[in-house]
């Protein structure tokens, strides 16, 4: 019998749409099995995840595990508990400013939508405005973040990216770092630890 989520894992590192408009070779980063408890979508790999082929291997993967979430790199990295993907699944490049280009809309239709069926998580969460728009187009970022959501019937909890080019928005929002992420952080535990 065909393995439906093999074959997409086999499918989604062999794919190659974004070469002409990146420039160079894509190179698709995610990680995790079927049955991992948690699906985080973010918005794309950086460039440092690109060159080392692992999912948040950068700045903001340390301040999720480190301050958010509070669990070490074995559990973040356990392929039973995590299953790491992003509405682009490879690094798309900088843009005039320095800063990375947004993630080709391409690729979330292509693949992230066969990811929700297959994987089977407890929870979905979605870390940053990019990965939010695309599943709650038109709501106010905010209001996603400090309240519980669903995508398909299955409880998804929004966060805001924890780049450190994010400092605005943690300053305009203290709430977060201070009451919601103990929330946050406790859903987190129990969906990785309670049996
Ligand atoms: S970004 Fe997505 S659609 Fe583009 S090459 Fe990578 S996996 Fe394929």
């Amino acid at each position: 019998m065909v393995d439906e989520f093999k074959e997409l894992v086999k499918d989604i590192h062999s794919c190659r749409d974004c070469r002409k408009l990146f420039g160079f070779e894509p190179n698709p980063v995610f990680s995790g099995n079927k049955n991992a408890k948690i699906l985080q979508i973010s918005q794309a790999p950086s460039q440092n995840v690109h060159n080392t082929n692992k999912c948040f291997n950068d700045a903001s993967g340390k301040k999720l595990r480190n301050e958010w979430y509070k669990i070490s790199e074995e559990d973040f990295y356990n392929d039973n508990n995590f299953y790491i993907s992003g509405v682009g699944h490879c690094y798309p490049g900088k843009n005039s400013n320095g800063g990375d280009n947004k993630p080709p809309k391409h690729c979330a239709d292509k693949w992230l939508h066969q990811e929700i069926k297959l994987v089977n998580s407890k929870l979905i969460i979605l870390v940053g405005r990019c990965a939010a728009e695309y599943f709650f187009p038109g709501r106010i970022f905010s209001d996603l973040i400090f309240r519980n959501q669903e995508i398909n019937g299955k409880l998804t909890i929004v966060v805001p990216h924890p780049s450190p080019l994010n400092k605005k928005w943690f300053k305009d929002n203290p709430y977060f770092e201070k009451k919601r992420i103990l929330e946050i952080r406790k859903i987190i535990h129990s969906t990785l630890y309670m049996k």
